[in-house]
């Protein structure tokens, strides 16, 4: 059988503070077992994917590697770290965990968008969500579809549509729900809506089954662009016809939890107390 940890490849931000983790991080585990190879470059044999930093750098990861299908662990040395399942102190009891026992492991499922422009077909991805603005300060009309229905002519500054586990970043800030993870469903939620007798959107969140996806085609002139942002990851458009937000059907990412994870403890954490 193949020994669970033989190779493993390390990412962090910028901070001194991750890069001292990083040492400390081959420092230990090669204390554990010698022989563990720290990669330079992620290949399909790594075992374990350590990203050192806050949800940034989970997300910045994700964003420049592709989605890695290989397990990752969050090691939070960021502000939040909603993502980040452990603390620096604890890294010495994770690798025993991580080498002894059954890790228990969270798959995260991301958000696609095609977008259709007169010079051709584009796709971004989103762990957390994909935004579709226009220009900054300027209002964007769309129109919204879903499952081949017409649903609104939205009018406002933008739409988020969030995963689950994007739904405690932009989404919740917008008064978007908080999702538990094990549920596979993508929210919609609306950034500063109209809804007068001129304009009318809707003022919540729509939520989705997995299975449906979103048209949506900017109501504007063709030379003004869409702006789709993944991640804090922004990419203009011009002359865009539409786009089509749905799950995608091969990325994901399996984030590698510690003992006794539990999401809404997290939550409570994170966001009511230390
Ligand atoms: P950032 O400037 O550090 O700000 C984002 C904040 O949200 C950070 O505190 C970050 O945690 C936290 N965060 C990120 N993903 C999260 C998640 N899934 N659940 C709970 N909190 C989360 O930028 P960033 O770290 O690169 O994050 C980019 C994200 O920022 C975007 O995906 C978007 O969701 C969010 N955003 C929020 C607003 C808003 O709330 N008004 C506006 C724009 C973008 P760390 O401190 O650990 O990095
Ligand atoms: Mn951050």
């Amino acid at each position: 059988m193949k020994d669970k940890l033989e190779k493993i490849f390390i990412f962090t931000n910028l901070a001194e503070e991750s890069y001292k983790v990083k040492d400390e991080f081959i420092e230990k585990v090669k204390q554990k077992d010698k022989s563990i190879i720290v990669s330079d470059e992620l290949t399909e044999d790594v075992d374990l994917i350590v990203c050192i930093g806050g949800d940034g750098a989970l997300l910045n990861l994700v964003q420049r590697l592709d989605f890695p299908g290989n397990p990752i662990v969050g090691i939070n040395t960021g502000t939040l770290g909603f993502f980040q399942d452990i603390l620096p102190s604890q890294m010495d009891d994770f690798i025993d965990y991580y080498m002894n026992e059954q890790p228990q492991i969270e798959t995260h499922t991301v958000v696609q968008a095609d977008i259709f422009t007169k010079e051709g077909l584009k796709h971004v991805y989103g762990l957390n969500e994909i935004i579709v603005t226009g220009v900054v300060g300027c209002i964007i009309h769309m129109n919204i579809s879903i499952g081949g229905s017409f649903i609104e002519r939205f009018s406002g500054d933008g739409i988020i549509v969030s995963t689950p586990a994007g739904s405690t970043a932009y989404n919740y800030s917008l008064g978007g729900s908080i999702v538990d993870p094990r549920l596979k469903l993508l929210q919609v939620t609306p950034i500063a809506p109209m809804n007068t007798t001129a304009y009318r959107s809707f003022t919540s969140s729509l939520i989705l089954p997995s299975e449906q996806s979103l048209i949506v085609v900017p109501d504007m002139n063709q030379d003004a662009f869409v702006s789709v942002s993944a991640d804090g990851f922004v990419h203009d458009f011009h002359k865009v016809e539409q786009i089509h937000i749905h799950y995608s059907d091969y990325k994901k990412i399996r984030m590698v939890k510690y003992y006794n994870y539990d999401f809404w403890r997290k939550v409570k954490e994170k966001f009511l107390s230390e």
